[in-house]
């Protein structure tokens, strides 16, 4: 059968290609094709949305202004300054960059409302500076006479123009699309899932950040410069904070993640006024009614809803086959020192919650650290992965000092970890978790794909590989995480309580993947409650309590040492009384 090898990807081209052939021929008369363009256009910058909003997770109502950047620069360079129309399309497009690697940057110390604060004034600075500098802008007239781009053929016809923009915007659909399950995509979904996590597996997550500003920015311009050339005239009021929030209605209308759901937002937001006009007065309160009513009742946009239904009818590719045994680090001698912890202390305010703790993990050893409830255990892994600073002592992993460095650093020399508190791409599936785990090691996606697809097998999950992680039980979600941090292939592991919260038969299956691993030759860093389990695995044994070592050892002596059992007894019934 010659129609099994078009995958659904090719059907979307087609069905694209098709759209921008036939939409302008469809669509006629001067004003509709006006209409056409300008759906076209802002399709083009809600896509820059998808990629910060959708893919990034990070606030933008500036989208407005990147668009405006785009239209001032043909506007201002052909017009005022009289330059070639790719020139100037390149330079508004280098100034929107810049624009974007700003804002891009405040996400630094910013999330959240901060962030949508900060992008609602740059994008307020933006029209006041357009509207009143007239100077520069041309001020509230605006430019008239904008030139179309040459482009093999005079589009010197409304109809021609509409082709070349609604190409375009399939170019830059295909493009946003295929960024989705690239590398950079899943490093951008994985810091809208969890920041946390994604830096302590390796991703660089401000540089992250800073890329999806950028090229939403970029995407934005590249809009506005299609938008200038297609009505010849801009005016600094189309560019305001208004239509930054209809950038974000087109996202969150189509579908926030989805691109075909952001063209789809964006053509029903640019058409809907044109069909409702005839309400007259009562118009705004029916777009604005439609708008939220998609918002509240389909979380995932119009095209989430699509593929909510069309799910049970597509079924996904199963994942690559595992070829070979998981790969594992390690090559140095055993018992060569991998971690070395001198004198390391953490201090939150007044609260000494590591206080001068020193000990050696040493290559193929499974190093337990235990000690009591409030202890610092997940203190130090926090500090050791690099989430916190210390406030002093060294840290060496590989011969290297690591102290105080970024977690995404210290991943890339190859630690990785797992969380007390589960850390998962909750809305990402099993697969794509551990995709992004695998990432950590390198490699082109083939060698990402095979180490990822050989911890899925060797955690077995394969079968759940497509489920959504949040949708997992509790052990299942642990099970995925040890995945995800095996994939990217560390010379070290970190696991916080990694048996809290399993029931006794996961315990055992738990107890043999450690088990394994070691027989492998991984060397690990464990946090347990579970003694059974400490006494089962451990080689050697760190006791902290109130952020100081208390004992250390080897596990029979060190467990049954007196001030051992006090340190438990004690707090137990501390805890009682
Ligand atoms: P354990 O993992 O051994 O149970 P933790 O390392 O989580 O203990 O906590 C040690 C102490 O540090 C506790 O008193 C805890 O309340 C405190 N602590 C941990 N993290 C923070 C933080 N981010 N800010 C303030 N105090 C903290
Ligand atoms: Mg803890």
């Amino acid at each position: 059968m010659r129609m099994a090898t078009f995958k659904p990807g090719h059907w979307a081209i087609l069905g694209g290609v098709v759209a921008v052939a036939l939409l302008p021929l469809l669509v006629t008369g001067r004003y509709n094709t006006n209409v056409l363009l300008l759906a076209g256009a802002w399709a083009i910058a809600a896509l820059g949305l998808t990629v910060v909003l959708g893919y990034a997770g990070q606030i933008s109502l500036a989208q407005a202004s990147f668009f405006g950047i785009g239209a001032y620069a043909i506007g201002l360079g052909t017009v005022h300054y009289g330059l070639n129309w790719w020139l100037a399309f390149v330079l508004g497009l280098v100034v929107a960059v810049t624009g974007g690697i700003i804002l891009g940057a405040t996400t630094l110390r910013l999330g959240g409302h901060y962030l949508a604060m900060v992008t609602i004034g740059f994008q307020i600075i933006f029209t006041l500076v357009m509207t009143n500098w007239s100077a520069l802008s041309g001020g509230p007239d605006g430019i008239t006479r904008i030139p179309r781009p040459p482009f093999f053929v005079p589009l010197n016809t409304a109809q021609r123009y509409a082709w070349f923009a609604l190409a375009a915007t399939l170019l830059v659909a295909l493009a946003v699309h295929a960024l989705r399950d690239s590398r950079l995509g899943r490093s951008m979904r994985a810091v809208r899932e969890n920041e946390i996590a994604a830096e302590a597996l390796g991703v660089d997550t401000v540089r992250v950040k800073i890329t999806a500003f950028a090229i939403s920015a970029v995407l934005g311009a590249a809009g506005g410069s299609i938008y200038a050339s297609g009505f010849l005239y801009i005016a600094p009021d189309t560019f305001d904070f208004g239509t930054s929030v209809q950038f974000l209605a087109m996202v969150l209308v189509g579908g926030r993640e989805s691109v075909a759901g952001s063209v789809l937002g964006a053509g029903l937001l640019t058409f809907l006024p044109e069909w409702l006009r005839e309400l007259k007065k009562i118009y705004l309160v029916v777009y604005g009614s439609i708008i939220v009513l998609v918002i509240v009742f389909m979380p995932e946009g119009l095209w989430g809803f699509v593929t909510l239904l069309s799910r049970s009818l597509v079924r996904p590719t199963p994942i690559p086959p595992a070829r070979g045994a998981l790969p594992m680090g390690g090559g140095r001698p055993a018992g060569e020192p991998v971690l070395v912890i001198e004198n390391l202390g953490k201090y939150f305010g007044g609260l000494k919650a590591v206080d001068g703790v020193s000990f050696t993990v040493r290559q193929g050893e499974v190093h337990a650290l235990i000690g009591p409830n409030g202890s610092g255990k997940t203190t130090i892994l926090n500090v050791i992965s690099g989430l916190y600073a210390p406030s002093f002592g060294e840290i060496t992993f590989l011969g290297r000092s690591v102290g105080g460095q970024r977690a995404s650093r210290i991943a890339r020399c190859g630690m990785t970890r797992t969380f007390q508190n589960l850390r998962l791409f909750r809305e990402l599936t099993v697969w794509e978790n551990v995709l992004i785990g695998a990432q950590r090691a390198g490699g082109d996606e083939t060698a990402i794909r095979e180490r990822a697809a050989s911890a899925i097998e060797f955690m077995s999950l394969t079968i759940l590989a497509h489920n959504r992680a949040r949708n997992l039980p509790y052990g299942t979600q642990k099970r995925v995480e040890i995945a995800r941090a095996l994939a990217g292939v560390p010379e070290l592991l970190l696991l916080d309580e990694p048996a809290a919260g399993l029931t006794q038969s996961e315990k055992q299956d738990l107890v043999e993947i450690v088990q394994q691993l070691h027989a492998r030759g991984l060397t690990m860093l464990l946090v347990e409650h579970d003694m059974s389990l400490v006494s089962q695995l451990s080689h050697h044994i760190t006791v902290i309590n109130f952020g100081r070592k208390i004992a250390e050892g080897a596990p029979e002596r060190v467990l049954a040492e007196p001030a051992v059992g006090e340190a438990y007894l004690g707090n137990r019934e501390a805890a009682r009384a």
